[in-house]
Order: C-alpha cells, then structure tokens, then sequence
C-alpha cells in the first residue's frame, strides 16, 4: 500500500515538472521583436507582411503588439532596411 502510494505521488511529481519545464521553454522560445526608429522609413511591409497584425502604424510609428506576435519572422526578414531585429 506505502509502495503505492509513493508511486501516485512521483508520477504526480514527474507530470508537474514537465508541464512547468514545458511552459518554461515556451517563454523562453517566444521571440520578440525590436523595431528600431531610426532606421525605419514606414514602408509598411512588416505590417503587410504580419498575418496577426502584430505591428500597425500610429503616426510616425510602426507599433509592434507583444502579445499578438508569434514569433514567425517574417518581418524581421521582410524589412529591407534591417531596422527589425530580435530583443
Ligand atoms: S518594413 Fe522596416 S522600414 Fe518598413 S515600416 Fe517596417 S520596420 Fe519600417
Ligand atoms: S515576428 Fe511574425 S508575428 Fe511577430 S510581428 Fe513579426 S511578422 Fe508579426
């Protein structure tokens, strides 16, 4: 019985650590992306180039929305005057 009991209680041990690893990989794997001023001429093609709409522009700014981004890159690879890199 003792036996089973610490059976149920380290497979139950050993699931919640890979859900916590899982989750922390997670945030780690997300990318986020740094659009630099400077460099940007507001073409627009990172924000055509998004399928989540991720990045719009307000003014004279191209806006990038975290929590919509997937971390694709397209933009990133997209932007013809490099001013999308990786944080
Ligand atoms: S593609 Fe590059 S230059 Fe064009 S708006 Fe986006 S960040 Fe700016
Ligand atoms: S990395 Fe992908 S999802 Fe994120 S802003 Fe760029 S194009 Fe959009």
């Amino acid at each position: 019985m003792i036996t089973k009991i610490l059976c149920i209680v380290l497979i139950g041990l050993c699931f919640s650590i890979e859900i916590l690893d899982f989750s922390l990989m997670g945030g780690v794997m997300k990318k986020k992306i740094h659009i630099e001023d400077k460099k940007c001429v507001l073409c627009g093609k990172c924000a055509a180039v998004c399928n989540v709409n991720a990045i719009t522009r307000e003014g004279k700014r191209m806006i990038y929305d975290e929590e919509k981004c997937i971390s694709c890159g397209r933009c990133v690879e997209g932007c013809g005057f490099l001013a999308i890199s990786y944080c």
